[in-house]
């Protein structure tokens, strides 16, 4: 296992290009319940009946009670952990460039990284359905179902819903940033749902390592990731970093 870190903090250190691709798993140390698999929220609810675009616009205020205000209840709470920290720390060191999430919950910005393409969008944000202007979801105050925008228009989360596409500009640049990576992390996702689940593809076709941090193996275990290293996110990239900046610091002293 340490060895393992150890790899990785050297792979990290002699490549120029350092992508991650993150998932649920990043996030459950933050308090945020992942959507999908056992325990997910859509054991609870039913997505097609309150997470499609469709349901939503048929009735907001019922989506809003029943999904969106749980969500927020979570999300106005949730703080970075140690994994979010962490990739923003190797941000500010020069090593990863970009992040790719699957993750709605903003917590990578609020960490402190700059370039997050987000598949799905930012749960941290509402829109109004007729002026588009944007505000802070913990702004959004909910004695009014649904909450309006001071324009009077509905709002609703600036979040991918089923039944809506994933933004092209955001498929375009995790296209780039995958085929243009040598290293790509894989942290707390399995990368079971397209299109995350091709973005390690298009990184090994290109030539690139791929490290898979995750508790347990996944689909991409020994076909596509290059090793897996197992565990909690927040604890392995405390420990990638820690020795990244260890041997930085040998290195220069050297
Ligand atoms: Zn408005």
């Amino acid at each position: 296992m340490d060895d393992l870190i150890k790899k990785t903090a050297k792979d990290l250190a002699v490549s120029s290009k350092v992508v991650a691709l993150t998932g649920a798993g990043v996030s459950v140390e933050s308090g945020i319940p992942p959507f999908r698999g056992k325990g997910g929220l859509w054991e609870k609810i039913d997505p097609m009946e309150f997470a499609h675009i469709d349901a939503f616009m048929r009735n907001p205020a019922k989506v809003w009670n029943i999904l969106i205000r749980e969500m927020k209840d979570i999300v106005d709470k949730a703080r970075p952990n140690d994994a979010h920290i962490g990739l923003a720390r190797l941000e500010k060191l020069g090593i990863l460039s970009s992040i790719i999430t699957q993750n709605v919950d903003g917590l990578h910005q609020m960490a402190g990284n700059s370039d997050v393409i987000e598949f799905h969008g930012n749960f941290a944000w509402q829109k109004c359905l007729a002026c588009e202007r944007k505000i802070e979801t913990f702004r959004v105050s909910l004695d009014e179902i649904p909450p309006k925008c001071s324009c009077g228009g509905i709002l609703r989360p600036d979040c991918v819903f089923f039944g809506e596409m994933i933004p092209p500009e955001e498929l375009m640049r995790s296209r780039k940033a995958s085929y243009e990576c040598d290293v790509m992390l894989v942290i707390g996702t399995s990368a079971l749902v397209q299109p995350a689940a091709y973005m390690p593809v298009i990184a090994k076709e290109s030539g690139a390592l791929v490290i898979e941090i995750n508790p347990e193996s996944t689909p991409l275990t020994g076909s596509i990731s290059d090793y897996l290293i197992k565990g909690n996110a927040g604890k392995i990239v405390k420990e990638i970093v820690t020795e990244v900046e260890h041997q930085m610091q040998s290195r220069k002293n050297a």
